[in-house]
């Protein structure tokens, strides 16, 4: 048996501090969700950890979107606007956030994002967080839609070693699946991980550098 040391609650230096700033967070949030609504505006959150393929899922999206949908992109980073460069190569208005320290997007952040665009003009946006799966999934945004993008180079405990981030996805999707021999994953095991967090969650294989199965990511989200 090991011994595993637990934080009780209550007990960890920072939690008061954290219950005001989640509240404070989740009625920005609101509000973000109420000015985009006024302007018809689907806002669609991307989590994932670094290197899952956040930036070449949402790539995809608009190649695929941008005939029919009046689309812009917010890209969370630390410090770098690196995946707004390569998403502003479409000729759609994009806005870096960078976060500084910050491992998380929050909803003062998005709003001010949000500040930069013409939302009147748009009807589809996609918040890509920054590349984290712990904290993103406590401070919600505004947005409508979350889809959360796992890779097969995570390993096998990707989902159970995350769960909260799993709860409130409408879809997961499981990106470099041309890796699955490679990796000597079972997608089968982390489809019923993820099953088991949230059964009604809808489940999509992708690889992102080609575009397989993005099209089911479009149809899974009513897009
Ligand atoms: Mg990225
Ligand atoms: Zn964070």
């Amino acid at each position: 048996m090991r011994d595993v040391v637990k934080a009780e609650e209550g007990e960890t230096f920072d939690i008061e501090l954290e219950a005001n700033l989640l509240k404070a967070n989740e009625q920005l949030a609101e509000r973000n969700k109420k000015l985009l609504s006024r302007n018809g505006v689907v806002a669609v959150d991307v989590m994932g950890s670094i290197g899952a393929g956040k930036t070449s899922l949402i790539e995809q999206l608009v190649k695929r979107l941008k005939e029919r949908h009046h689309i812009a992109v917010l890209n969370g980073d630390l410090t770098t606007t690196i995946d707004a460069d390569i998403l502003g190569q479409h000729g759609i208005p994009v806005v870096q956030i960078n976060t500084g320290k910050e491992c998380h997007l929050d909803a003062n952040l998005v709003e001010k994002a949000l500040k930069k665009l013409e939302l009147e003009k748009l009807n589809l946006i996609f918040i890509e967080n920054v590349g984290n799966l712990i904290c993103p999934a406590e401070f919600p945004l505004g947005s409508e839609k979350r889809i959360v993008v796992i890779s097969l180079t995570e390993g096998p405990y990707i989902v159970v070693k995350h769960p909260y981030s799993f709860l409130h996805a409408d879809a997961v999707v499981i990106n470099k699946v041309d890796l699955a021999d490679a990796m000597g994953l079972d997608i089968e095991k982390l489809k019923e991980d993820i099953r088991r967090l949230n059964p009604k969650v809808k489940l999509v294989e992708t690889n992102c550098r080609t575009g397989d199965g993005v099209a089911k990511v479009a149809d899974a989200l009513g897009l």
